[in-house]
């Protein structure tokens, strides 16, 4: 089997037309014949292919609102049952945690200004930038993953800073072997710190120190910690950027929370790890807002 390639595929141009799946899945574009998201769970998801099966996909050029895949009934189209975290799925979280640029291709189904009138066009390469589960027009449960074009202006990682990391699974007869050198990996910024000035004031309460393990990182004189936007800001969720919508959390916390490894219930105690939110009496939260998480971000329900 070929090795998964994350990125623009050698020789093929972004607007390229392909006639039908055959000739997209020979190019190397997406190698799936049916299956709307390429990838695996261990490597991320390397294509996606907007073909007009799922009835709450958005499209607005550079932004796109993916819905996941499971639970439509072929026929019809329609969202039939709940769908999971998990197959190809999973591969966009993996995309999304670790950074890696998914080609977007658009099929003449696919209900947008942009689709091609006939077959399939490439459209290069968008990053996920969030994921989350609702309810979808059917009343069925959706995982939805925003992508985000990625501009010529802005450098998108070369493919061989794309070495899977946590991805491969340990094998037992590997694990006596010798060890090898790490890969050298880039980083980039993936999840945006927003430093309104809201999130400074609730910063600046806390005097840094996160509201679920109490710790502060010290850097010699000053400190570092983070505002989480419990409902995030931006479409679709359009949270608010005020104080009740603000949490001030460690590094570690604002991941975890923004990934919904955790959440708070109503009386403010924590879903998914133990304890309580540390919470001052002037900073009043939004229940709306914790509901909103729950609901949409929590994972263990
Ligand atoms: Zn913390």
């Amino acid at each position: 089997m070929q090795d998964r390639i994350f990125g623009h595929i050698p020789g093929v141009e972004e607007g390229q037309e392909f006639p039908d799946r055959t000739e997209l899945r020979l190019s190397g574009v997406h190698r799936p014949l049916q299956h709307g998201i390429s990838g695996s769970k261990f490597e991320g998801a390397d294509s996606i292919v907007l073909s007009g099966g799922y009835e709450d996909d958005q499209d607005e050029g550079d932004v796109i609102i993916y819905t996941g895949h499971g639970g439509r009934d072929p026929d019809s189209g329609r969202q039939v049952g709940d769908q999971r975290l998990d197959e190809g799925n999973l591969a966009l979280v993996v995309s999304c945690l670790n950074g890696l640029p998914v080609r977007v291709t658009r099929g003449h189904r696919h209900r947008s200004p942009d689709s091609p009138r006939t077959g399939y066009r490439y459209d290069g390469l968008y990053r996920v930038t969030d994921y989350w589960r609702e309810r979808g027009q059917s009343g069925r449960i959706i995982w939805r993953f925003r992508l985000e074009k990625y501009h010529s202006a802005q450098s998108v990682p070369s493919k061989s800073s794309f070495q899977p990391q946590l991805l491969k699974p340990l094998l037992v007869h590997d694990v006596q072997t010798e060890y090898l050198p790490a890969p050298r990996e880039e980083t980039y910024i993936q999840r945006i710190i927003r430093n309104t000035e809201k999130a400074r004031l609730i910063k600046g309460l806390y005097k840094g120190y996160c509201q679920v393990c109490g710790q502060r990182l010290e850097l010699g004189g000053t400190w570092y910690a983070e505002a989480a936007h419990i409902r995030p800001l931006g479409e679709p969720h359009n949270g608010p950027d005020t104080t009740d919508n603000i949490l001030c959390l460690c590094p570690n916390h604002h991941v975890l929370f923004d990934y919904g490894a955790f959440s708070i219930d109503d009386d403010y105690n924590l879903l998914g790890i133990e304890g309580r939110l540390i919470l001052k009496a002037e900073h009043i939260l939004n229940r709306e807002h914790l509901h909103y998480h729950r609901n949409h971000y929590y994972r263990a329900v």
